[in-house]
């Protein structure tokens, strides 16, 4: 669906759960993709600044430290803080209906979306080796991606859309075990929105929803 529909659809569910601007701290894991930045645009317009939780692929690559310091800024005047994630793929659907690709201000021919999972596909199976690179481009995040996606696939990828449900059901399980050994339900509730961001030529992003849940206290898990 539309996006802004999506994320309007989101707003009155967390109303309805006591997520307020005021009481609640917007968080975005997605891509570094400049295309990717609708989607920050229109959850800060709703929630205000949002923390950057995302590297490439949309996997919440900020650590322990990154989230030290998300967790810090999380309103705490209430009963509970309240935090909004959300974590999402992204693709995009080229000109001529293929998915995969955007044609991009400026330039004379498509581009992948998402390129991180673009080149991954590309590389399927290789492992390059870990750690700081002499070259000074040291590929830590595209390291991160592959190895959380490889834990979701039996078997090469089929495809981009086969490889980015894969992506998008790593952001969410990456999320969640991020969320648990963080273990903070004690002082704050948070809501986990996953999906993919659908770019499409020429008119407003889409947003395929995968999943949308409220953790309480001890972790619970509802439905939103
Ligand atoms: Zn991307």
């Amino acid at each position: 669906m539309p996006q802004s529909e999506f994320l309007d659809d989101i707003d009155a569910r967390l109303e309805a759960r006591g997520f307020t601007p005021e009481s609640t701290l917007a968080a975005v894991s997605i891509c570094r993709d400049e295309l990717t930045q609708h989607l920050i645009a229109d959850v800060t317009r709703r929630w205000g600044p949002t923390f950057a939780l995302g590297g490439l692929g949309g996997i919440p690559a900020l650590g322990r430290t990154g989230w030290g310091a998300c967790l810090a800024h999380v309103p705490d005047t209430m009963d509970r803080g309240r935090l909004l994630v959300v974590g999402a793929t992204h693709i995009g659907i080229g000109p001529d209906g293929s998915p995969g690709h955007n044609l991009r201000p400026g330039q004379g021919a498509p581009t992948p979306t998402c390129g991180a999972l673009s080149a991954l596909e590309a590389s399927w199976g290789e492992h390059p080796p870990a750690g700081p690179d002499e070259s000074g481009l040291a590929d830590g995040e595209a390291q991160l991606l592959r190895s959380l996606v490889e834990d979701q696939l039996d078997s090469p990828p089929s495809d981009l859309v086969e490889l980015t449900r894969a992506a998008t059901a790593a952001v969410e399980a990456e999320m969640m075990a991020q969320l648990d050994a963080l273990d903070r339900w004690d002082v704050m509730d948070v809501a986990v929105v996953t999906g993919v961001q659908v770019h499409l030529d020429g008119i407003e992003d889409h947003f395929l929803p995968a999943r949308a849940v409220v953790r309480g206290e001890r972790g619970s898990t509802a439905e939103l």
